[in-house]
């Protein structure tokens, strides 16, 4: 299929605002495409190039693309550069100087989805010290086959801007529809995504076998599952109405959460929870891994913790340190890790997830062989809220953040936030009532003191509803020096021109940006606001720290309301 299908297919979803539209179009648009262009076509709705584990970088700066929009076009540099400071979208510019005309002497063959895709993971493989010159090479062979609107995706495609507003819950709903019927109909795609989050290969199967396909689709070693979450309760009481009866109380460590993958071959892979490989962070806990987990292929899961000299934990800030990609072998030393496994998922190719947890910690008791960097996370079974109460100030004691109870006969729930899961942290038990996860949606300048940056940030839940980001509070404390000095690094990248159609809020930002970043907040109280778009303002906003979330998974509109209104 020729990708100007494709092209005007994205015209036709950046312009429409109603979710079931957006679903309606994408799923016509699914329906009819062979096994390998659903594949290709639903990671590009996404605005990637494969499934969400997998980092394929195609690592173009805008000045090499602008570049290219040049030589592919014929317009000096010097023009394509100014239309650039005019429109402030590189892909308007590739639109707007690359508009075929309509009389071209030489015909030129039209870029099909199987081309383009090939293209752009060639230039994924390239590398080398010409690899900025091979790069371009192939980009600008790619917008020679191009019209004007297809270049404008192509080139949004290679800087890694296209947004749709389609987010990986609106495909599984769109697949529904087209393969099954309805969007009620999406259980088995949903269950399908959560042990596989690879939606182009969901939606080949889905279009060569059927929906009876997806049932052959389980956990797998080398490919990351979803990763269970946790409830939240306000009151330690509600735990027992939640979950009557004998409990396990679990440590809740604050370090970096993990899935390893040991495969047969003895190769280890570790995850993290936005399911980034980061297998290379930690050569010490691979080495663990193959030394203390007696089984031939596996998958756990765990808590990275970082030690302190006395072997008390250190702030998760200190464990990010070892986010690096140079002088890993240093920061081994530096910072020792222990990772706290709590969960199996897999054992010698049985998935075992859909059994009861006092059957997996069993698993887990019999392949870990713990020492070096490997420990069982410390529990407890109980079933007395005061009891509860007594372990979780232990556990504050020891340094950890607090307690996760579970329920023993709870099955592992890939990608759910269930009640078999409650987390009770120390911020729950003091004078303030709660934190949130929040997502940066705007900001203002800095008036004093904060002159010449942001004084405060406009912040929103998530609404997974209307899948979009309501305003919620506007955060200017808690944000230290250190914090203020950072700010423009981790939020200009993100920066964008109006309010993105996925945010909404009655408060108006001097800057706008795309949901991404999402931070931890304290508040006091939450109140009815007829200005923020939630409808909820929290009162005494502080901000605490940055969190390696997504943004879907920042606190919902409805754990909001569940808090209730003070
Ligand atoms: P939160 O990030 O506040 O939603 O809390 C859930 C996170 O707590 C999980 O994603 C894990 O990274 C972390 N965690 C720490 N200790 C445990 C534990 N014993 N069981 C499950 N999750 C844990």
């Amino acid at each position: 299929m020729e990708f100007m299908k494709v092209a005007l297919l994205f015209e036709e979803l950046e312009k429409t605002a109603s979710g079931n539209d957006l679903r309606d179009l994408l799923s016509a648009f699914l329906k009819d495409l062979s096994e390998e262009e659903i594949s290709v076509v639903v990671y590009l709705c996404l605005g990637r190039l494969g499934p969400e584990y997998d980092d394929i970088v195609l690592g173009f700066a805008e000045k090499t693309v602008l570049k290219a929009l040049s030589r592919a076009s014929g317009v000096s540099e010097k023009k394509v550069d100014s239309l650039m400071v005019t429109l402030g979208d590189a892909g308007l510019v590739a639109e707007q100087v690359l508009a075929r005309k309509l009389t071209t002497l030489v015909p030129v063959e039209s870029l099909t989805i199987h081309d383009l895709y090939a293209g752009l993971i060639k230039i994924s493989h390239v590398s080398g010290s010409r690899s900025v010159e091979a790069k371009s090479d192939i980009l600008v062979s790619l917008l020679g086959r191009c019209s004007g609107v297809e270049c404008k995706y192509v080139v949004r495609i290679a800087l890694g801007t296209i947004r749709l507003g389609i987010a990986e819950m609106t495909v599984v709903d769109s697949l529904a529809i087209a393969f099954i019927g309805s969007k009620k109909d999406k259980v088995d795609v949903e269950r399908a995504y959560m042990v596989c989050p690879d939606l182009g290969y969901i939606a080949s199967v889905l279009q060569s076998q059927g929906v009876g396909g997806l049932s052959k689709i389980t956990a797998t070693v080398g490919r990351p599952v979803k990763m269970m979450l946790a409830q939240r309760v306000t009151d330690l009481d509600q735990i027992e109405e939640k979950m009557p009866g004998s409990v396990l109380v679990e440590a809740k460590y604050d370090g970096e959460r993990v899935q390893v993958h040991k495969l047969d071959s003895g190769v280890v892979r570790l995850f993290s929870r936005q399911l980034q490989d980061i297998t290379l962070q930690f050569p010490d806990l691979v080495a663990a891994v193959s030394t203390h987990l007696k089984c031939s292929s596996c998958i756990v899961e765990g808590e990275i913790l970082a030690l302190g000299e006395n072997g008390r934990p250190l702030a998760f800030q200190t464990l990010m340190q070892r986010r690096r990609k140079n002088d890993i072998a240093d920061y081994v030393s530096k910072i020792p890790v222990v990772l706290k496994l709590f969960d199996v998922l897999l054992v010698d190719s049985v998935v075992v997830m859909g059994h009861q947890l006092v059957e997996r910690k069993k698993w887990l008791n019999a392949i870990v062989l713990p020492g070096g960097a490997m420990e069982l996370a410390t529990n407890m079974v109980m079933d007395d809220v005061y009891e509860i109460d007594t372990y979780f100030r232990s556990m504050l004691d020891a340094g950890y953040e607090g307690v996760i109870v579970k329920s023993l006969d709870g099955s592992y729930q890939a990608g759910h936030r269930g009640w078999n899961w409650i987390k009770w942290k120390k911020d729950y038990a003091g004078e303030l009532v709660d934190t949130f996860d929040v997502v940066v949606i705007g900001a203002f300048h800095g008036k004093g003191k904060r002159k010449g940056g942001y004084g405060a940030l406009l912040c929103a839940v998530y609404d997974s509803g209307s899948e979009k980001f309501l305003s919620f509070c506007k955060l200017g404390t808690g944000l230290t020096d250190t914090v203020l000095e950072g700010l423009n690094t981790v939020l200009d990248g993100n920066r964008v021109k109006e309010k993105p159609k996925n945010v909404e809020s009655g408060v108006i930002a001097d800057v706008w940006f795309s949901p991404i970043v999402v931070c931890e907040i304290s508040g006091a109280e939450i109140t009815r606001s007829p200005s923020h778009a939630s409808g909820f303002a929290l009162r005494f906003p502080r901000f605490l720290k940055f969190r390696e979330k997504k943004a879907t998974d920042a606190t919902t509109l409805v754990e909001v309301k569940e808090m209730g209104v003070k």
